[in-house]
């Protein structure tokens, strides 16, 4: 496939199957149509610093104060007093076992989340993923040659997985279980109860636990977040975090895997991700320093979701205007940056779910993600974040009855 007759560079195809819609045909348009002078409202992607959200001062300061001793390469693991700190924030979590040299520093949970599936996962092995999802996660299991085998999240029930028929898909090729906990996009927080169902089918059937806790101090309504790595300690877990969304530095491209449980049972696989991790030489250095202050300092995010703290305040926004517009059913988001309505089929006839977001924004400037970007399987949903100020989500969620209105009369 690497050459083709017609001159063409194409592309591999390894990435035949690879997806990732959250940032396709749908930001391409929106893109066009600001160059075209058009004002976009951009309800699309979970960055918090262009809505405002500023990363404390503390962090920023250290940052900036290490900067001339960040010029060279790290250690490719990361830089001792970043792991230290990781290391010693899931202890003060009731997590044991995580050591220094339990964590590798990434940039961003992304690198991460790739660099993982790539060292752990053969052709043809199988990763259990929830549905919906948050997209790398399926496509980087693509990508290294797995399947992502979903498992269905119960709207009805909060969104909480259908632990039966999870365990229904475990097949002699699963390797791993996902969950994403604070989940994008449906903004579930699970309880103990579904963790330990979780943790029981990993251990029964000697899977690989990874568990993506990126929005873990994003909560709402008194939620509380349970690590799951501190549930057992006879099942390999891999923990993933970082500071994109509670400290505010997605820019930074900063965040971790913590490897705890039987670590002797997984040592192969940690011999792979410490080769993945020295063929890229490291993270980015001066994002790395921001992580000890980050974690050690008081929790400015705590501010922003009290009652009458931003972020509370728009996400009960957003909630209480989108359950008004007819046909929209919604689950309430306990934790993360983002709301997922349903649209009843028997009120809105969507036959391509992108299709309808496209024409969404064409008449409203207003872009949203598509259901079917997160691998749900269906065409009745839409995620929006709820970064955006009040007013632009009362802006927003006012353009979108106006177009869901005349949808309805089509
Ligand atoms: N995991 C989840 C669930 C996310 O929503 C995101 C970003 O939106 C990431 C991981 C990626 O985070 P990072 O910026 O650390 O790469």
């Amino acid at each position: 496939m690497a050459k083709s007759r017609s001159g063409q560079v194409k592309q591999s195809s390894k990435l035949l199957n690879v997806r990732y819609d959250v940032r396709g045909p749908i930001l391409e348009e929106a893109q066009r149509m600001e160059a075209a002078g058009h004002r976009i409202m951009r309800l699309n992607i979970g960055n918090p610093a262009p809505f405002g959200f500023e990363a404390p001062d503390a962090i920023l300061k250290d940052m900036v104060s290490h900067l001339p001793h960040a010029q060279g390469y790290s250690d490719s693991q990361g830089i001792y007093s970043a792991r230290t700190a990781v290391s010693q924030y899931y202890q003060s979590r009731g997590v044991m076992g995580i050591d220094v040299e339990d964590v590798f520093i990434g940039n961003g949970v992304s690198e991460m989340i790739s660099m993982v599936l790539q060292a752990l996962v053969d052709d043809g092995d199988e990763v259990l993923i929830p549905s919906p999802d948050y997209p790398l996660w399926t496509g980087a299991t693509t990508l290294s040659g797995g399947r992502a085998v979903h498992y269905r999240c119960v709207e009805e029930e909060g969104w909480a997985p259908d632990l039966e028929e999870l365990e229904s898909k475990v097949t002699d090729r699963t390797k791993a279980i996902v969950i994403i906990n604070p989940n994008n996009p449906t903004g579930a927080v699970y309880s103990r109860q579904v963790l330990s169902g979780i943790v029981e089918i990993a251990r029964k059937h000697n899977l690989v636990l990874m568990s993506d806790e990126i929005y873990e101090k994003i909560l709402y309504d008194g939620a509380r977040h349970i690590n799951v790595a501190g549930l057992s300690d006879d099942v390999v877990t891999l923990t993933f975090s970082g500071l994109s969304k509670a400290y505010r530095v997605a820019g930074f491209r900063s965040g971790w895997v913590a490897i705890s449980g039987p670590k002797h049972r997984a040592t192969d696989f940690i011999e792979g991700l410490t080769l993945l991790s020295n063929m890229r030489m490291c993270a980015n250095v001066p994002g790395q320093h921001a992580i000890q202050t980050a974690l050690g300092g008081y929790q400015s995010i705590n501010d922003l979701l009290l009652p009458q703290g931003r972020l509370l305040e728009q996400r009960n926004t957003a909630q209480r205007l989108l359950s008004e517009i007819p046909g929209i059913t919604l689950q309430p988001a306990h934790g993360a940056l983002y709301l997922f309505p349903r649209l009843d089929p028997e009120v809105y006839r969507i036959e391509d779910d992108e299709r309808f977001v496209i024409e969404l924004l064409r008449a409203q400037k207003i872009l949203v993600s598509h259901g079917r970007a997160f691998n749900w399987p269906d065409t009745d949903h839409f995620r929006l974040v709820t970064l955006p100020s009040v007013r632009d989500l009362e802006e927003a969620i006012g353009r979108i009855a106006d177009f869901l209105e005349e949808y309805r009369e089509r």
